[in-house]
């Protein structure tokens, strides 16, 4: 498999991983808000069976939480998941508030405050950092205010003691479930947070090596392999090829069809190397083959029939007007060589299959 084929997968692969990231979220977004719905509707309930008459408008609150928090779901299937997710945050606020300014400190509402402060992370994304930070001011002002103004003798509706008492055990009941599942979310998102992270750390690295306009791989992997072969002292040979009276062609048929050419020999080039060896985009209109473990005669015969399978190729954009052909030069190092070296006599070779008529295979024996 060719770097360039290494490269696509890895952008296919993080983007896959992006997309179900973001259905994580929906998902989540999606489930905080149900779960929301279902307390504020059962408080609403709560409030509506009780005999204390300023009750009803308590429940009423309660009850419109739940529509609006019904009424984010919407959003989140309809794709609009950040609003959502600070929908999600910011509908308890209110209906926490009343609740607890009718009820006093005493019935623990505040506690279902604290859930947001991981709530946030989980459902408002990085991107809205802003909405993040003011959402969480919100909540420790929600949650002080409660602290300091909602005493029992500000109630303005409260509830019996053991109303009160049983309110309490519930919410803090809640408080505790919601705080550890959040909390495993959280463990979750940041372990696929780091995956993801580090999948987009190998596409910038794969992008690293790749030429962007051939996808063949660039300078980079040829020296890690040829420093490798030169430190595990193995024999390799070295072939440099070049596309013939290029610059006739791209003054004839312009830069585009130039690059387009380019393009198509370095597909013909890839799909005609061994398993093993490598093939890249030295610069301009040049390329370099690596064989490992080849001896001169057999990397002769190799590029010869790389040559021949290029020989008179036609890009579409030339037309059949101007057959392509390349010359290629050709070196062997012995265990250890300097590669430098290696290049230096399979450019000098190069020069010599150039002078000697071009479309041609020139190959130096040691
Ligand atoms: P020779 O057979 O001696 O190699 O002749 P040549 O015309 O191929 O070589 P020369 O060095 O005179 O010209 C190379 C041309 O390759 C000139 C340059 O514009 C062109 N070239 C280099 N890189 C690119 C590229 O990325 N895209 C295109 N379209 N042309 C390129
Ligand atoms: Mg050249
Ligand atoms: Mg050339």
């Amino acid at each position: 498999m060719g770097i360039a084929t290494g490269l696509a997968d890895a952008r296919v692969a993080l983007e896959i991983e992006r997309a179900k990231a973001g259905d994580r979220r929906r998902r989540l977004v999606g489930i905080y808000l149900g779960v929301g719905a279902v307390v504020s509707l059962g408080y609403a309930v709560v409030f509506a069976s009780t005999s204390e008459p300023f009750h009803r408008y308590v429940a009423v609150v309660g009850a419109v939480t739940a529509v609006v928090q019904v009424f984010g779901i919407g959003m989140v299937s309809r794709g609009h998941v950040t609003g959502a997710g600070i929908l999600s945050q910011a509908a308890p606020v209110l209906s926490v508030l009343v609740f607890a300014s009718a009820t006093s400190v005493h019935a623990g509402f505040g506690s279902l405050l604290f859930v947001g402060a991981l709530g946030v992370v989980v459902t408002v994304p990085d991107e809205a950092a802003r909405a993040r930070f003011v959402l969480i001011f919100a909540l420790v002002s929600a949650v002080i205010v409660i602290q300091v103004f909602f005493t029992r003798s500000r109630a303005w509706s409260p509830l019996s003691e053991s109303q009160t008492a049983e309110i309490s055990t519930a919410n803090r009941t809640i408080m505790t479930v919601a705080l550890f599942v959040l909390a495993l979310a959280l463990n979750r998102a940041a372990r696929l947070a780091k995956q993801l992270g580090d999948q987009a750390l190998q596409v910038a690295h794969l992008a690293a090596q790749t030429d962007p306009l051939t996808g063949l791989a660039n300078r980079r992997p040829v020296w890690a392999r040829l420093d490798a072969l030169e430190a595990q002292h193995e024999s390799f040979s070295v072939a440099i090829a070049d596309l013939d009276n290029f610059k006739v062609l791209n003054d004839k048929y312009g830069h585009d069809c130039g690059d387009e050419t380019l393009i198509y020999i370095a597909g013909l080039l890839e799909a005609n190397m061994r398993d093993g060896d490598l093939v890249a985009r030295w610069g301009g209109e040049e390329f370099v083959i690596v064989l490992p473990n080849t001896a001169i005669d057999e990397a002769a015969q190799v590029t010869d029939r790389l040559r021949e399978s290029i020989a008179n190729a036609l890009p579409a954009c030339a037309r059949a007007a101007h057959p392509v052909t390349i010359s290629l030069g050709v070196a062997s190092g012995l265990g250890g060589e300097e590669p430098e070296s290696v290049l230096r006599r399979a450019d000098d070779a190069l020069y010599q299959a150039k002078l000697g008529g071009r479309n041609a295979v020139v190959a130096v024996r040691d």
